[in-house]
């Protein structure tokens, strides 16, 4: 770097740090940043645009362009030579703009006599703010230099915006954290929520963009590189013989803080005038640029370490840990890039509401948050970039939809919707201790679906008859390594002692697909979902299923106990799963051990083939319960976590239906107890219409109970069975328009 440049560039900064440092108003300021760059740089213009919305910029400063088009010229993202840089981050420097591709002829600003056009992205931890942007009447390409100075005007204008130094006039001058935003994300447990944002990585704020003593900043530089390099090496050693894309991960951690062209482009922007952390913060906004535009995915996971790093460095820098200090808001709103169970579990039920950036419907954070029944919203764009700790948030899991900083309208009609629910609940709680007894007579049993010490609360409150369906993967799942035969049946046993004698019905592991123990090898697999999963995996290695039936019997001691296992496909799988049950019962009366005083030992029916099992196996099976995400899935083919799919074919489907029917004519036949326990026997109308086709158990979210208990109790199931029939017998696909129509003229 010429000696000459740096200190030109030194200067600058300094000039303009003086400049921020002075009172004044926030367009003041940025008049004041124009003027000065254009100065500095010798160029005729400066101009600053800046988000207006997400997807459009607004002239907001100009030096040279014309003083009337500032607030009034505007471009979409991707329109204009300004748009362009806007949209992938990428700097344009072109010695003759009108020619340059995408350009765009603003006539009001005055533009068409600078031929020459050097614009460069304002951005932040990978968040785009807008464009600074210098023209000149010369022909002429700006040197590498005079593009690296422009940059570092850039960085300091995004960390003063992020410091709500250009608050003040005018929308588009407002930082951007303090407009409403609105963020379209994909449902994970349905449910309202109003908070506060609780930030569970906290954003790093950098006060001091510019420094004075180059020296020791590169020593603060070089003092926390040291640090993160020992904190990488003692994670990796720790994480040595463990998981292997733990391992992958950290040992890409290492490899970029070891990276020497890393380390060289900080000291250069350091030696040009930055802080340390500014100099951090630049290098990981500039590789998110390269990286983002790579197609590769691998690439762009590494993406995710290269700023997990930055951010480590960062905050070994500003002294701002992952815990800050700050104080956990009233009614938190948890938000997270992504975040695993055990974490999840900790924070509890003290959160109203949680919304992840990453995170799908099986996921297991979204397990949890379904056992804890919070509210969240998945795939919620940008959330962990446009919220800050302790701002007002609204969460609307049934939309998927989440309102940040959201405006008076929007907090009116979402506290209408809250009141509304609430009122609901109301009048779900007055029918608690009433039988879910339909109009005709018929009384359904209405069970809940549990998963965690944490949901039993939920058996009193809702008035369950039982526990239809424990999922027991979740222990399996939160811990980093298998659990013992002793502390499952600690777990087991405090499950049946809250049940105070109400049935649970304990499901065996069923993992494999979207479940994937951290601590077991995963296999690849091309259909994991139609792969080595459930009981295929439980048969084929058993001795953790003999772990878990031993640990269930000992849990049981001498009480009834009632097992079933999943996805069965066909009878021969029931008959050794029975006789692994057979056995360690067997084993248990050798040691001397109480046997259950009754047990029941079922099965899940969640492949369509097992409906066609011989009469042997509805004979000797104790129990069925439907799983109908399962089932649904295999019977329409459609993946259930596959967004593209997974709505696409109504559960009242038709030929659904009469699946359904024919599943507990063969059950009536044999006098087998039958159940349905997938996600559907929580929807009211789903459940009325499974109810109507014949089932008499259903087992769902402890919250889904009051909704589908009042339904029940206001339809008379004998003509919605007539209504279904008959539009059985016209031809229809779908029987849902029929039957809305009966409830609505009943
Ligand atoms: C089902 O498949 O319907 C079911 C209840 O099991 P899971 O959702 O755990 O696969
Ligand atoms: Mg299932």
């Amino acid at each position: 770097m010429p000696e000459g440049t740096e200190s030109e560039s030194r200067k600058l900064l300094r000039r303009l740090r003086d400049l921020m440092a002075e009172e004044s108003k926030g367009q003041e300021r940025l008049d004041k940043i124009v003027h000065l760059t254009a100065d500095s740089m010798k160029t005729e213009v400066c101009s600053i645009y800046l988000f207006r919305d997400e997807d459009t910029l607004e002239l907001c400063a100009t030096e040279g362009l014309k003083a009337e088009a500032v607030h009034q010229t505007r471009m979409r993202i991707g329109e204009g030579l300004v748009g362009r840089v806007a949209r992938h981050g990428n700097i344009v420097n072109t010695a003759n703009a009108p020619q340059a591709p995408g350009f765009r002829y603003m006539a009001e600003t005055g533009e068409e006599i600078y031929s020459s056009f050097l614009g460069v992205p304002i951005q932040r931890l990978g968040e785009m703010l807008g464009v600074l942007v210098v023209q000149s009447k010369q022909a002429r390409e700006f040197t590498a230099d005079e593009v690296y100075a422009l940059e570092v005007v850039a960085m300091v204008l995004a960390e003063m915006t992020e410091l709500g130094a250009f608050v003040g006039e005018g929308a588009a001058l407002s930082a951007r954290h303090t407009q409403p935003f609105l963020i379209r994300g994909i449902t994970g447990q349905e449910g309202a929520a109003e908070g506060h944002v609780w930030l569970h990585e906290p954003r790093v704020v950098v006060t001091n963009p510019i420094a004075d003593d180059p020296h020791r900043e590169l020593e603060r530089l070089k003092e926390a590189v040291d640090k993160l390099r020992i904190g990488v090496d003692e994670m990796l050693e720790g994480a040595m013989g463990g998981d292997a894309e733990q391992l992958e991960v950290l040992q890409a951690y290492r490899m970029f803080a070891n990276s020497r062209s890393w380390m060289r482009r900080m000291e250069e922007d350091i030696a040009r005038g930055l802080s340390a952390e500014a100099a951090v913060e630049k290098e990981q906004s500039a590789a998110r640029t390269r990286l983002g535009q790579v197609p590769d995915a691998y690439l762009r996971e590494r993406l995710h370490d290269l700023d997990d790093l930055s951010n480590r460095l960062l905050r070994i820098l500003t002294g701002q840990g992952a815990v800050t200090g700050a104080e956990m808001p009233e009614d938190p709103i948890l938000i997270a890039r992504n975040i695993g169970p055990g974490e999840l579990l900790e924070y509890g039920r003290g959160l109203k509401g949680i919304v992840l950036e990453e995170g799908s419907v099986g996921s297991h954070a979204a397990i949890v948050a379904r056992a804890l029944a919070i509210p969240l919203v998945l795939q919620a764009k940008r959330v962990t970039t446009e919220a800050l700790n302790g701002n007002h948030i609204m969460v609307d899991g049934d939309q998927g939809v989440v309102h940040l900083r959201p405006d008076d309208n929007v907090v009116a009609a979402f506290r209408d919707k809250m009141a509304m629910l609430h009122k609901a609940q109301e009048r779900y709680s007055s029918i608690r201790d009433k039988p879910a007894e339909t109009l005709c007579g018929k009384i359904i049993s209405l069970h809940m679906n549990a998963g965690l010490m944490a949901d039993l609360p939920s058996l009193e409150s809702s008035a369950a008859e039982g526990v239809g369906l424990f999922r027991t993967e979740l222990q399996f799942l939160i811990r980093n390594q298998m659990p013992r035969r002793t502390e499952l049946a600690q777990i087991y046993s405090g499950v049946l002692d809250a049940a105070k004698g109400k049935r649970v019905v304990f499901r065996t592991l069923d993992i494999g697909s979207d479940k994937v123990l951290p601590y077991m090898k995963a296999t690849d697999e091309p259909n994991p979902a139609l792969g080595w999963r459930a009981i295929r995996v439980a048969l084929d290695r058993p001795g953790v299923m003999r772990m878990q039936l031993q640990a269930l019997l000992r849990a049981a001691n001498g009480r009834p106990l009632a097992v079933m296992f999943p996805f069965i496909a066909q009878y021969s799988e029931y008959e050794q799963a029975r006789a692994e049950m057979d056995k360690a019962l067997e084993r248990e009366r050798i040691l001397g051990h109480p046997l259950p005083s009754k047990l029941e030992v079922g099965a899940m029916l969640e492949t369509p083939s097992l409906a066609f099992a011989p009469n042997a196996f509805f004979e000797e099976v104790e129990f069925l319960s439907i799983g109908g995400n399962d089932l649904k899935q295999f019977f329409f083919a459609a993946d259930r976590e596959n967004e593209r799919v997974r709505r696409r074919y109504d559960t009242l489907n038709t030929s659904f239906l009469t699946f359904i029917e024919m599943i507990i004519a063969r059950c009536d036949s044999t006098g087998t107890q039958v159940s349905f326990c997938g996600e559907d026997a929580g929807r009211p109308i789903e459940a009325i219409c499974l109810a109507a086709m014949g089932l008499r158990t259903l087992s769902m979210r402890p919250a889904s109970i009051g909704p589908v208990k009042h339904l029940l109790r206001r339809t008379n199931l004998d003509e919605l069975r007539e209504v279904i029939d008959a539009e059985r017998r016209a031809g229809a696909e779908s029987v849902r328009a029929a039957v809305m129509e009966y409830l609505r003229t009943h």
